[in-house]
């Protein structure tokens, strides 16, 4: 059965001090999940160790990096690799997210190459997409989910999946406080299940956690995450609130 998740993304925010005391907090207030439910935190990767260090306290909360390199190792100044996460016990890492690809230019091809070095390093990937504003006007925007999927992941073995999370993130709605409805997340995602179960068959597509976001917020996370095909949530903002992150997980 796949699993239910809610993974805060802290973009690039927060001193040492202030993310500590994030971690803290989450770790007090957090209790037990059941073995269907995860919550992460992705903290920016100056913090990793230490927030990774305060968090090892609590069994139920995870720690992610936000990104990593493709290569193995080498001369990449300011980059980290796979193995560096692995070292520190970083089990997963965003991969692909939107203001990757808008300011570092990051395509799918690219993002390929980093699928594939994350799993090499044995991490867990939480792959994102999502389409622009223009994309859903002119109604390109399955076309356009389905070759960010296909153009990143498509050559994985069925196998390789168990380690892939998906987030569904519609860049208009990423920070703007406009959220897609319940009925329009639910109709993207169940979309992406159909492409997957149309390449790796409906066993591989059903086992997947999917996860949406885009200004989730306390009250309109229930609804959103009520919805069959829409298994948690990518929080940005929300998530670097305690009592708003608590509030989203609670609604899962
Ligand atoms: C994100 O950046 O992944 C995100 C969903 O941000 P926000 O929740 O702030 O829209």
């Amino acid at each position: 059965m796949r699993k239910k998740i809610v993974a805060g993304n802290w973009k690039m925010n927060l001193t040492k001090e202030q993310a500590l005391e994030l971690t803290r907090e989450l770790v007090d207030t957090l209790g037990d999940l059941t073995e269907h439910q995860r919550v992460m935190v992705c903290p920016p990767s100056i913090h990793l160790s230490s927030v990774a260090e305060v968090a090892s306290e609590s069994k139920a909360l995870e720690v992610g990096g936000q990104n990593m390199h493709q290569a193995e190792s080498g001369a990449y100044t300011g980059e980290i690799s796979g193995a560096m996460l692995k070292s520190y016990g970083i089990n997963s890492v965003l991969l692909g997210h939107s203001e990757r690809r808008a300011y570092f230019q990051e395509n799918n091809a690219l993002l390929g190459e980093k699928v594939d070095a994350a799993l090499a390093a044995g991490i867990e990937v939480i792959y994102c997409f999502g389409e622009l504003l223009e994309e859903r006007e002119n109604e390109t925007h399955f076309e356009v989910v389905s070759s960010q999927l296909k153009e990143a992941l498509f050559h994985l073995e069925a196998s390789q999946w168990k380690h892939i999370v998906l987030a569904y993130e519609p860049i208009w709605a990423i920070g703007t406080g406009r959220t897609a409805s319940p009925e329009q997340a639910q109709e993207m995602h169940a979309h992406i299940r159909g492409v997957l179960a149309d390449h790796y068959g409906q066993e591989c597509a059903d086992g997947v956690s999917i996860l949406y976001g885009g200004s989730v917020k306390p009250d309109n996370a229930k609804e959103i995450f009520g919805k069959p095909d829409v298994d948690g949530g990518l929080i940005g903002g929300a998530s670097l609130k305690k009592y708003d992150f608590m509030a989203i997980v609670a609604a899962m």
